[in-house]
């Protein structure tokens, strides 16, 4: 090889000078907030199974801007839920677009790809702007040795007494503690810096909001294990916005909190101070905020996680789905006729079929079968008999928690309905979309976001 003069090396060295300013402007690009797709403070998820109720939905998020908080509608729907109904995330999308533009709103607002994985992800990719990485299904897979070692290694500082400010006597841990979580979380957390980067790949750094849900598991995660989980994911370099943990308590699809609502008050709090601490501590996005997945219908612990917000100076995100299409189910039992009778048809068909409707959801509902009215007994129920069981008000004696929780997995029912079940929501369209836009400001927005 010739060597090189002094004059070829200088001009190496100034090609690397400016190769690396320009990857240093790169990455500070990437980082800075102004680049990235933020989300907001407050948000609330929307499911909209069969898209007719974007536009019902988006209208409980207007009434909110009017009366001064803004909280940001992001349309989520699951691989799941497109499985279940056969929708493509296109149509998420295309019926949020419309709304937008119907009802002239100039705010903030999100798709969401709710619980993908790498092997689900692709489909969402061009109609999604927030990504639900769901690693639940890897959490307790033994990590490596090796790994669970250097995390240990690498953060002495988890191990004895942490402080955490605003957690009253910290937080108490010994290195077993520690390899403990690691060992049942750091799996999980690299196949979701696996996915994020995936994504990554193709929308590009911070075009996208990421958010981890660990809440479709069997244990809850304790403050400390988010600390610990939270240490993992910046150590992998996920920039996650929301972070779904698992509460204590149980969370059931469409039905109020069951457990004990003082504990789950502390939990909550300890929860947002050790987001608060993470982020300085370990560099994670600085509007990092907690989650809320099955987060329709809590009544009983709404008055909790609003003071707590509050408290902290805190963002939230709470996440909805099935309540909104049990509005439909409730509006066309409501309209009588032709919407009763499908109402009633539906809910027998998913007596049949109870089996297969709850399996996919066993994680997050809890029916007792011995309570559940046999399809003889509904088919003679009047309008109010069958309102009064599904809707969503606990002093209403014939509320029946059970039928609820069915129903709302038993959306595939409906979606085999096809023109039939879309024709009668269409044409019960008045009284369909008040009865949507008024559960979700009513019960949910007001609850938590207003007062
Ligand atoms: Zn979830």
């Amino acid at each position: 090889m010739i060597p090189k003069t002094h004059f070829q090396l200088q001009n190496s060295w100034n090609e690397m000078l400016v190769l690396s300013f320009y990857s240093w402007l790169r990455w500070r690009d990437n980082s800075m907030s102004q680049n990235t797709l933020k989300i907001g403070k407050f948000s609330l998820g929307m499911g909209d199974r069969f898209a007719q109720e974007a536009e019902a939905q988006l209208q409980a998020c207007i009434m909110a801007a009017e009366r001064g908080a803004e909280v940001v509608p992001v349309w989520n729907k699951s691989n799941r839920e497109h499985t279940i109904i056969g929708s493509e995330p296109t149509s998420v999308r295309a019926s949020a677009e419309a709304a937008i533009k119907k009802l002239g709103w100039k705010n903030e607002w999100h798709i969401d790809a709710d619980h993908i994985g790498l092997k689900t992800v692709d489909r969402f990719m061009a109609a999604s702007d927030f990504f639900t990485i769901d690693v639940a299904d890897s959490i307790g897979k033994a990590a490596k040795l090796e790994d669970v070692k250097a995390f240990v290694d690498k953060h002495s500082e988890l191990i004895g007494r942490v402080e955490i400010p605003g957690i009253e006597g910290g937080a108490q841990t010994t290195r077993a503690d520690v390899e403990r979580v690691a060992n049942k979380f750091l799996a999980a957390v690299h196949e979701a810096g696996a996915i994020y980067r995936y994504i990554e790949k193709a929308k590009g750094a911070g075009k996208f909001i990421p958010e981890i849900s660990m809440d479709e598991t069997d244990l809850p995660q304790a403050p400390i294990d988010l600390l610990i989980i939270l240490a993992a994911i910046a150590d992998e370099g996920v920039p996650i916005q929301t972070i779904a943990p698992k509460f204590t308590g149980r969370f059931n699809k469409g039905v109020d909190y069951v457990g004990d609502i003082s504990q789950f008050e502390k939990e909550f709090n300890d929860d947002l101070c050790v987001i608060k601490f993470a982020i300085q501590k370990y560099g994670l996005p600085d509007n990092l905020k907690l989650s809320v997945h099955s987060g329709s219908d809590k009544f009983s612990i709404y008055g909790a996680i609003r003071r707590a917000v509050k408290k902290h100076g805190a963002g939230l995100h709470l996440k909805t789905a099935g309540t909104t299409w049990l509005e439909e189910i409730i509006g066309l039992a409501e309209a009588g006729g032709e919407g009763l009778v499908l109402a009633k048809d539906i809910y027998s068909d998913a007596l049949d079929h109870i089996d297969e409707l709850c399996a996919p959801y066993a994680t997050v509902i809890d029916i007792d079968r011995a309570k559940l009215p046999t399809s003889a007994v509904v088919s003679h129920w009047t309008s109010e008999q069958y309102v009064n069981a599904l809707q969503h008000e606990q002093s209403c004696k014939e509320f029946n928690p059970h039928l609820r929780q069915l129903l709302h997995v038993g959306f595939k029912i409906a979606a085999k309905k096809g023109e039939r079940y879309l024709g009668l929501i269409r044409a019960n369209h008045a009284v369909v979309s008040k009865k949507v836009t008024g559960n979700l400001f009513d019960r949910h927005i007001k609850q938590i976001f207003l007062s």
